[in-house]
């Protein structure tokens, strides 16, 4: 039987990501996907991911730490932005955020998900570590003794000090372990798609909180045949399930023309829009991330709703969190699979995370509520906190990930002048 100090189950971003991070820390990893890692990124042109995510600094330092972002950046396909415009369709709240205000030249990137983990799965090929593609995960051990020993669905075994569900958002590790979680339907379902509209995106990512769901319009970087070009943008709207599904059915025009109404014609028409996707939104927290032998991280650990864009950035800071603790457990001769040692990355990723889904839940009811009263309050908030820069300033930190401690993967690069 194969023996490695960690096995991290699923290779999307988040758990190629730590394979990287634990492999160049020195740890015998093991990698367990139940697809395939696709490193290559020979996809034409005109084809886009329908998912992307607005990653943030910390995010971004990650992967520059990890040599996962000038991969990125040679694939061509990231926007930065720098302002973001939030507005109220049931009043005159707004919120503008931008980077000139935080001395930064962006707020972030738009970056299509598959980017990112090809990038990653490009940089895990030069590296050395076992993988099990289309593997999955049949049987662990469930005492909390370690080794644990894990059955793949080919019969064969393996035993590692420390298994990592890394594995999404309906986590096989997690259920496996008996880890419970606290969950609940939003009453949204996310249609996204990648559209075309008439006037240019300004490098900034839009957002509409109108009565029944939230709009965003989210700048995308393509490279037409006469250059780049700035009229994309990646649209996520969370809608009452009927809602999302009849507008899946519409005619492009059709579809084109109730988003171009819907976002109040910001960005003048709306004149393309690609194949569109209808995501069920879940709210999923597992009440305790660990266990001897076993930890979880990223959407196995949380999912949230995506109004803030903030989930895979909350699963990169567990990676940093994770890869530090067993760091440092590692130099001091610590046992990695002692609980103790988990329990030290446990307190530092929940309540933040928490923290976040909670903030993420109360903008989603006090949104979702049309009640005059409730109107009125949050549009004299929104333009209270435009006002209130100390306020501002701390939403614009959050969002960024920057401001709070960060581990060291999630900080800027010594060799790269410091943005955080
Ligand atoms: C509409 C929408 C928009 C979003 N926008 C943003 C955004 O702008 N910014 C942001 O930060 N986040 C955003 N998110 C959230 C973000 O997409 C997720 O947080 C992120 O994809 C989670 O990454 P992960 O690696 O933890 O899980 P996943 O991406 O789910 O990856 C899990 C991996 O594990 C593999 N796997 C699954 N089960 C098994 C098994 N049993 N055995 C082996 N392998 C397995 C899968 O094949 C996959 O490769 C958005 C989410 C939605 C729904």
């Amino acid at each position: 039987m194969s023996q490695f100090d960690v096995a991290i189950v699923g290779a999307g971003m988040v758990g190629a990501s730590l394979a990287c991070g634990l492999i160049d820390a020195g740890f015998k990893v093991a990698l367990i996907e139940s697809g395939e890692l696709s490193p290559s990124q020979d996809w034409p042109p005109e084809q886009v991911d329908a998912r992307v995510s607005a990653l943030s600094l910390a995010s971004e330092n990650l992967l520059k730490n990890l040599e996962a972002w000038p991969v990125i950046e040679n694939m061509a396909r990231l926007q930065a932005y720098s302002a973001m415009h939030v507005w109220d369709a049931c009043g005159t709240g707004q919120l503008n955020f931008t980077a000139a205000e935080q001395h930064l030249p962006y707020l972030g990137h738009i970056v299509e998900n598959r980017t990112i983990t090809s990038a990653l799965h490009q940089v895990l090929g030069q590296k050395q570590y076992q993988l099990f593609e289309h593997s999955q995960i049949v049987d662990m051990t469930s005492q909390e003794i370690a080794p644990r020993r894990l059955t793949l669905v080919s019969g064969e075994q393996i035993s590692a000090a420390l298994v990592v569900g890394a594995d999404g958002a309906s986590s096989k590790i997690r259920q496996l372990a008996g880890l419970p979680t606290r969950e609940w339907d939003y009453p949204h379902h996310a249609l996204v798609t990648r559209v075309k509209v008439s006037k240019p995106h300004q490098n900034t990512a839009w957002q509409r909180f109108t009565e029944d769901g939230i709009l965003a319009f989210l700048p995308l970087s393509t490279a037409a045949e006469e250059g780049p070009d700035n009229h994309y943008c990646s649209i996520v709207w969370s809608r009452p399930k009927a809602q999302a599904e009849a507008m899946q059915q519409l005619t492009e025009s059709e579809f084109c023309l109730a988003l171009s109404q819907a976002f109040e014609g910001q960005l003048g028409a709306v004149i393309a829009s690609d194949q569109r996707h209808v995501i069920p939104l879940r709210q999923r927290h597992a009440k305790r991330y660990v266990q001897s032998g076993l930890v979880l991280v990223g959407d196995a650990a949380h999912t949230i709703h995506p109004l803030a864009g903030q989930g895979v950035n909350l699963g990169l800071l567990d990676v940093a969190a994770l890869v530090e603790t067993l760091k440092q457990a590692q130099q001091k001769g610590y046992d990695i699979s002692s609980l103790g040692v988990l329990e030290n990355y446990q307190a530092q990723r929940r309540g933040d995370n928490l923290r976040m889904m909670t903030l993420m839940e109360s903008f989603s009811r006090l949104f979702g509520n049309q009640h005059p009263m409730l109107s009125l309050l949050r549009n004299t908030g929104m333009n209270w906190v435009q006002k209130l820069s100390p306020i501002k300033q701390h939403l614009a930190q959050q969002a960024m990930g920057v401001g709070a401690h960060l581990p060291p993967l999630s900080q800027a690069p010594k060799s790269v002048k410091n943005t955080l």
